[in-house]
């Protein structure tokens, strides 16, 4: 089992499922949102059509389209409206429904976004806390998946995933 840490853009990783920071309405929107649909082609937007949206903390499946990736799981993280809304454990809620999703996948390896951290503006160190502590407490519960990447777009936010997994290391 690997948790690991990139900076890069996630629309060219080919894992078995990239994760997307999506809106609710799961129609495309800006940040990783729109650069995934750019990426995946029509046929995703087309695809989630049908999806009905998707509760935030909650995630659904697509698949990849022309993305390098055979699946886009998707989920809404919460808006910071502070941090007594209850958004630290729907942050935690994305992860994990996202890891467990791809797990009844039979996904093996699994890149995640910095979820909320964009436009939705939740404070970056506390959500590489919930995100790393989420997925190593996720990926105990999981029977395929053995392989988790944070795909941080930019230094900043890879040094606080780093910082944030090193912490949770010497925490064990
Ligand atoms: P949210 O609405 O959940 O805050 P955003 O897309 O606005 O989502 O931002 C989430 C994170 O995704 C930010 O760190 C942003 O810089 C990053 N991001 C934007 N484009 C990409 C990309 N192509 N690959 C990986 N991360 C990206």
């Amino acid at each position: 089992m690997a948790i690991n840490v990139i900076l890069g853009d996630i629309t060219k990783v080919s894992a078995d499922a990239i994760v997307n920071a999506a809106n609710t309405s799961l129609l495309g929107g800006g940040g990783v949102d729109g650069a995934i649909h750019r990426a995946a082609g029509p046929e995703l937007l087309a695809y989630c059509r049908t999806l009905g949206g998707c509760r935030t903390g909650e995630a659904k499946i697509t698949p990849g389209f022309r993305l390098p990736a055979k699946y886009v799981i998707h989920t809404p993280g919460p808006i910071w409206r502070g941090g007594d809304r209850g958004e630290a454990r729907l942050l935690e809620n994305s992860y994990r429904n996202s890891l467990r999703l791809a797990d009844e996948n039979g996904c093996v390896s699994v890149a995640f976004p910095s979820i909320s951290t964009g436009v939705y503006g939740y404070p970056l160190d506390r959500a590489a806390a919930v995100a790393v502590s989420a997925v190593a407490g996720g990926l105990g519960e999981c029977r395929s998946v053995r392989d988790v990447t944070f795909v941080c777009f930019d230094a900043r936010t890879e040094a606080a995933y780093r910082a944030a997994l090193d912490e949770l290391g010497a925490a064990k």
